[in-house]
Order: structure tokens, then sequence, then C-alpha cells
């Protein structure tokens, strides 16, 4: 008897939006070279637009027929996710819409996110074609993680949300300024950084943040283990929470409860995981050391006693869960928030494990950690010293170098109030208004396609 058409599985349908001008402007050729073959050869059906414009991708995903995709897929820079993400929050169906799997297939010269699911995918680190063919095979797999995203505010009360980073000084500065050796394609954040380097600027600041509580960890580490695919952790080294735990073995951070040689979960009463050791890039991570000294005098904690105000009350949106961890900018920050002020190099929060593809910045990050991972570099650093921790990024291994102005912390918000009056800010690589800004993570909010 012949079956019901319905009955059968379908294709999956997925909507390609490609910038022919990301990057070095080879997206189109990348398409007919490499993506579309093995798209096809995986039997998924698709319908491809390039972009005509800036912001023409956030206002089709603001139109689409949701019922009609599987997924929505960037064929080009972080930017473009950007816009994505975005306009499925602009919808007023956003808590639906924004769980509408999205992908990356990296073709910009920033392919930061490319370069987290090409680790998180198993993959030495690589650039180029060689990252794109590793990540549209994992496309082709079609395994979906959740992701969080962070609710980022500016002075003016603007709201986006963001899947990667917010940037102050250093990184923002490079980001903007070596847009115009964009013809480069990568290389344009080396040229950057050597320019930069040459008259390496300082800003004074006042970093605010809200540090994870155990509580908090426990419950995230949780969540990552009941909701990540089987599949991605049949490698107990690989998983979230073997990350988390070698992270709390090895690192003291001030105002984050756990300590040296504590574990909050036996890894003993998780069966379902392989313990063996295996060959993974994680390996390196057991000897690498995250050394969080105190905060030196000129970057004192300032606990906001005499102006703190009770819990927050959520800050409230047209679109969008509540940043219920944020009080207004024009108030002081909760009480239970900690804050140093002085002269920066760069403040950097980063919510996935690569700044960019060849940047391994925080190699604990999780998709859905429900952490922001804040990092500052404060003055007083040589030249030389900050080119060895870019240099040491590319594996991950800057926190060996024991640099006393690197710092680190775990944080569910913070807030920066930039204090030098010109400078550049940015929110997953694109430049947003200069001035007070505050964020906050929402857990799992979205889904990304991971394989
Ligand atoms: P890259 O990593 O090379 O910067 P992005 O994906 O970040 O690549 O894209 C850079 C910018 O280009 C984004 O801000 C995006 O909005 C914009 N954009 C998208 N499509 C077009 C287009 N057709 N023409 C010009 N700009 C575009
Ligand atoms: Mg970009």
């Amino acid at each position: 008897t012949e079956l019901e058409p319905s009955l059968l599985p379908r294709p999956r349908r997925l909507l390609l939006l490609v910038n022919p001008f990301g990057g070095r402007g080879h997206a189109l050729q990348y398409c007919h070279t490499h993506i579309l073959p093995m798209i096809t050869e995986a039997d998924i059906s698709y319908n491809l637009i390039q972009t005509e414009r800036q912001n023409h991708a956030r206002e089709l995903v603001q139109a689409i027929n949701l019922a009609e995709w599987d997924g929505i897929v960037i064929i080009s820079g972080d930017g473009l996710l950007f816009e994505v993400i975005n306009g499925l929050m602009e919808r007023p169906d956003w808590e639906k819409a924004i769980k509408m799997p999205v992908g990356i297939l990296p073709c910009g010269s920033g392919n930061a996110l490319a370069g987290a699911l090409n680790f998180n995918g198993g993959f030495e680190q690589a650039m180029g074609s060689e990252l794109l063919l590793n990540c549209t095979l994992l496309l082709c797999r079609s395994i979906i993680t959740p992701m969080d995203l962070v609710s980022v505010t500016t002075c003016s009360g603007t709201r986006c949300f963001s899947f990667l980073s917010v940037a102050w000084g250093f990184v923002s500065d490079v980001d903007i300024e070596s847009e115009k050796y964009r013809h480069m394609g990568s290389a344009r954040f080396t040229v950057g950084t050597m320019v930069r380097l040459a008259s390496l600027r300082t800003y004074r600041g006042r970093l605010s943040y809200l540090p994870v509580t155990e509580s908090h960890l426990h419950r995230s580490i949780s969540r990552s283990i009941t909701l990540a695919p089987n599949g991605s952790l049949s490698s107990f080294q690989r998983s979230p929470l073997h990350r988390t735990i070698s992270d709390m073995g090895l690192c003291e951070e001030r105002n984050v409860l756990f300590k040296r040689g504590s574990s909050i979960l036996d890894t003993n009463e998780l069966p379902s995981f392989d313990a063996s050791p295996s060959p993974s890039p994680l390996n390196a991570l057991q000897s690498s050391s995250f050394p969080f000294d105190s905060v030196p005098d000129d970057l004192a904690p300032q606990n906001h006693v005499l102006h703190g105000v009770g819990e927050p009350s959520p800050v409230r949106h047209m679109h969008g869960p509540p940043d219920d961890l944020l009080v207004p900018l024009s108030q002081p920050v909760p009480k239970n928030w900690v804050t140093v002020e002085g002269d920066f190099i760069l403040m950097l929060a980063l919510y996935q494990s690569h700044l960019g593809a060849d940047l391994f910045t925080a190699p604990s990050a999780y998709f859905n950690d429900g952490l922001i991972h804040l990092f500052f570099v404060k003055a007083g650093i040589t030249r030389a010293a900050l080119v060895r921790l870019f240099l040491a990024m590319e594996k991950g291994t800057h926190f060996q170098l024991d640099c006393p102005h690197l710092h680190q912390f775990h944080v569910r918000a913070f807030r920066l109030e930039p204090l030098t009056r010109k400078g550049t800010l940015t929110v997953d690589g694109e430049r947003v208004e200069y001035g007070p800004i505050q964020a906050q993570i929402h857990g799992s909010l979205s889904n990304l396609i991971t394989g």
C-alpha cells in the first residue's frame, strides 16, 4: 500500500541568509563551492536570500511565517546573526519566535560563534574554508542546543539581545577601527591590534557586577546536563559539567563561593557519563590555572552599602523577558553587587568560548552555562605583556601567564559606567551608543544549531 505523503518525514527546510559583503566578500562563492552541495547531500531543502543592506535580515525575520521553517542560517559574520536574533525578539510573538533554531556558517571577518561551534564539535581550531566545512558538517547533523542571550540596555534606554559579547576599550576599539581593513578578512583584527598597541589608551570607568552564587551555578550545571543532547555529551571531558568543575578546582574567585578543591557535584552520581579521559581539546584546560588574585587597591571593590537599594524591581519592556536582576541606570546598583573603579585597558563581557575564530578567550564557557564571563585588564600593563596575553589567547592559555592586570569573574549581570568622555562600546562586535550600559543573562532563551 502507498504511504500517505503527509506521514513521510519531510526534509528539513532552512532559510539561508547570505551577506554578499561579509568578510572578504566571498560568501556567495562559498555557497556554491562548499555549502549548497553539502546541504543538498544531507537532504535539506532551503531558500537562499541575499541581504541587500544593513537591517534587511532583521526586517525579513520579523515577517516570516515561523511554521514554514525548521531553522534560520546566517552565512556571514556574527553581525548578521545579531540582526536575526533581534529581529525575532522584536516580533509580537517573540516568545515563540526566539525558539526558532538559528545557525551560522562563517563567511565574515568576525566568526566568534563559529569558532565556539567548531570547538564544541571536537574539531581542531580552524580558520577560513576549513572552519566553514566543519561548521557546514555540524549544521547537517542538525542537533540543537539551547543558547543563553544577554539583554543589553544602553543609556538612552534602548534594549537589544546579544549572543556574544559586550566590549569597551581595547577590544571594541580594534573591532571598530579595523573595519577599514575589512578586505583582509579575519587578519583585520591582527593588524588592528598592532595599530592600537602602538598608541595604547587607558579608560577610566566604574564596573559593577552581580557574581554568581554556588546555588545558581549548581542549577545552571544541572540545566546543561538535562538539556544537552546525548550525542554531544558522549565524552565527559567535553561536557559543560567537566568544564565547570575543572574551573572550580583550578580557580579561586573573589566574591564567588566556590573554593579550590571543593566540588558541588560528585561526578560518580552521574552514571550516564563516560568519565574516562578522551583526547579532546579540553585536556589542555586541565593544566591551565585561573588566578583570581585579589583586586589591587586602585580597583578596590566598593560595595554600595550606603546607596544600596533593596531587591531590584524588574525593568519593563515592550518585548522580551523582564530584566529581573537590573534596576534603571539612573539608580545605584543593588547592594549585593560588587563595584570596581579605576583605569582600564579593556572590559569584555563574553558568553561564548571564542571572541574570534582563533581567540579562545573563555575556555570554560558553554552555550547555556547561564554565565557572563567578565574580563578586565587594568591600566599599568606593559605593551609586551598585553601582546603576550593576546598571543596566548589563540590557545586559551592566557591565564597561565599569571598576568596581575588580568581579572575574570563569572557574573549574571553587570553595569559599566565609562568615566572617560570618548570611547567605543560594542555589542556582538557592532557599535552601540557610548555611555552607561548594563546587561543581564537570560538562560537558554534561544536555540542554536550546534551539530
Ligand atoms: P563581518 O564579520 O565581515 O563584519 P557581518 O555579518 O558582521 O560580517 O556583517 C557586517 C555588517 O554588514 C552587518 O552589520 C550587517 O548588518 C551588514 N550587512 C548585511 N548585509 C549587507 C549588505 N547587503 N550590504 C551592506 N551591509 C550589509
Ligand atoms: Mg561584524
